[in-house]
């Protein structure tokens, strides 16, 4: 177990520093997450203690059953699920540094009360939806620029760039249109030259098509199967609301 999850970082980094190498860019540009739904705090820990330093869950449930197993290896958090505004105080809790996934207005007015009341401040990506896909959460590319402008008011905010999930294909053309559509947003935004907001971080790509990603500017690659193997529950169950509620 130890060894697959070791053997299969390494792979992922050979992969990150050989389409960095083809992209022209350092390597060092390029963050890897780890996406650790249902993956146990043990395996999780293996990750932790041989180099790796960032890890994310998509459900709150998860992140607090992982909670005290992992307090005590050094680690950041981000969020990179679909997030319910009643569940806000528990990602302030957990420790989450980074919410990849704010996706609405809504949840962003909530967030900054919270963080207000804790005294606190939280790093946020926008995520968009550059499928076009019902099934995917993310604001619509046209809208994104208008939710950044009124997210980038709220002074607990800190955007520092776009995360998006992209369609799900074989197809590794069809998938970097997505990826594109995310670097023209993020160049749009910078000329906006809206105060308060970042655009470094792109974080896009997964197991299957971080290459793609990383060609197209990728800052950060969000990665599960490929380090930890295949999980028992398809990916719909969690980025799917509809999908979620018939299950649970
Ligand atoms: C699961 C997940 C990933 C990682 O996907 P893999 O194909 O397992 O590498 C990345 N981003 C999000 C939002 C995820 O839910």
């Amino acid at each position: 177990m130890k060894e697959d999850i070791l053997n299969n970082l390494s792979i992922i980094n050979n992969r990150i520093i050989k389409a960095c190498e083809k992209a022209g860019r350092s390597a060092q540009e390029v963050k890897l997450l780890l996406a650790t739904k249902t993956v146990s705090a043990n395996r999780i820990k293996i990750a932790l203690e041989n180099g790796q330093t960032l890890i994310a869950e998509n459900k709150v449930q998860e992140l607090k059953e992982k909670f005290e197993d992992l307090k005590d290896t050094p680690h950041t958090n981000h969020f990179i699920g679909h997030l319910q505004t009643n569940k806000i105080k528990d990602i302030l809790k957990y420790n989450v540094s980074c919410l990849q996934s704010l996706d609405r207005l809504e949840l962003a007015e909530k967030l900054h009360q919270r963080l207000l009341a804790e005294n606190k401040t939280m790093d946020v990506l926008i995520q968009v939806n550059t499928s076009n896909e019902d099934s995917k959460f993310g604001i619509a590319p046209e809208q994104a620029i208008e939710l950044t402008k009124k997210v980038s008011e709220f002074s607990t905010l800190k955007i520092k760039g776009l995360m998006t999930i992209g369609l799900f294909s074989a197809e590794a053309e069809k998938v970097r249109l997505c990826f594109k559509i995310l670097k023209e947003l993020q160049q749009k935004i910078i000329l906006e030259k809206i105060p308060n907001v970042e655009m470094k971080e792109l974080s896009m790509g997964m197991s299957g098509d971080l290459e793609t990603a990383i060609e197209e500017g990728a800052t950060i690659v969000r990665v599960g199967t490929a380090i930890f193997g295949a999980r028992i529950y398809p990916d719909s169950y969690y980025w799917n609301e509809e999908n979620n509620k018939e299950k649970l």
